[in-house]
């Protein structure tokens, strides 16, 4: 069986959450099965192989979950990128729009060298409003955006638009 239709199988569509109105797609089953989870893995960080990643930026809280396993696949380090007040030491700012509520995202100032070449890294795309605060973080820092791999695009969002096409890679699209 493929891998798009084996994560599609093991994913769960919660209604109501975490508003009336919006369905979750809750990826912890995924996570959960060794061998699907190791898949994921290898096929989120497959279009990245060979382009010179230094550093995976994984955006809070699955983020982390996939961004950080990339990163050993692609032998780059791991930077998260947090919401505001988590981070130890000092750190940068971007305020953004979401699909439910405002927020903003933090990264800590040393977390890039000028010109390391980033990888971006969420569960889901939906309107692009939490990718595009954290590649305008990324670039405050003077990171190179490679690119952006998400294991779920909620397509009828058009978040791609927001984020550049080419730039976005994802395993299953809605
Ligand atoms: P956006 O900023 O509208 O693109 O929303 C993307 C952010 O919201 C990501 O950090 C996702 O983890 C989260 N998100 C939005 N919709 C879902 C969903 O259905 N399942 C899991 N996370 C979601």
């Amino acid at each position: 069986t493929t891998l798009v239709a084996d994560v599609s199988a093991m994913l769960r569509d919660v209604p109501d959450f975490p508003k009336p109105g919006i369905v979750f797609k809750d990826i912890t089953p995924v996570l959960a099965d060794p061998r699907l989870f190791g898949r994921v893995i290898n096929a989120m960080a497959a279009p990245f192989r060979g382009q010179h990643i230094t550093k995976v930026v994984g955006v809070e809280a699955r983020g982390f979950l996939l961004g950080a396993p990339i990163a050993l696949a692609l032998h780059a380090g791991f930077v998260p990128a947090r919401k505001p007040g988590k981070l130890p030491y000092k750190s940068v700012v971007e305020k953004y729009s979401l699909e439910y509520g405002a927020d903003g995202l933090e990264m800590h100032e040393d977390a890039l060298h000028k010109g390391e070449r980033v990888l971006i890294v969420d569960d889901v795309l939906a309107t692009g409003g939490t990718a595009e605060a954290t590649s305008r973080l990324v670039k405050k820092l003077g990171g190179e955006l490679v690119g952006y791999s998400f294991l779920i695009h909620l397509a009828f969002l058009d978040g791609v638009k927001r984020l550049g096409p080419d730039k976005v890679t994802s395993l299953l699209s809605f």
